[in-house]
């Protein structure tokens, strides 16, 4: 890996397990007039066929759209819910969905 700094070769300090499925490295510019320092964080980058999809960032940020709007129409249905309830409605009766 090239230094951030100056563009130089880096060399590894350190190595520590971080947790089962990521490694971290400290990493030294071998430049001595810079001598930047940085961490470094190895792990495990979902499947390959994702990766080929769509940049990770991108798959990073459908997930999170997806999760926000289960959890909106899950407060919603709570809500529809509270309105039932407070009409006094039950709501098994006005669902025609499942045909009960
Ligand atoms: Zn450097």
């Amino acid at each position: 890996m090239k230094c951030v700094k100056c563009g130089s070769e880096t060399r590894v300090i350190e190595t520590r397990q971080h947790a089962a499925a990521v490694i971290r490295r400290r990493r030294a510019c071998t430049n001595a007039a810079c001598g930047h320092r940085v961490t470094t964080e190895e792990t495990v980058l979902p499947a390959a066929s994702l990766l080929r999809q769509k940049p990770i960032g991108e798959v990073a940020l459908a997930l999170a759209e997806k999760r926000r709007q289960v959890q909106l129409d899950a407060r919603r249905a709570n809500e529809d819910r509270a309105l039932l309830r407070d009409l006094g409605i039950d709501e098994d009766y006005g669902d025609d969905d499942d045909g009960r």
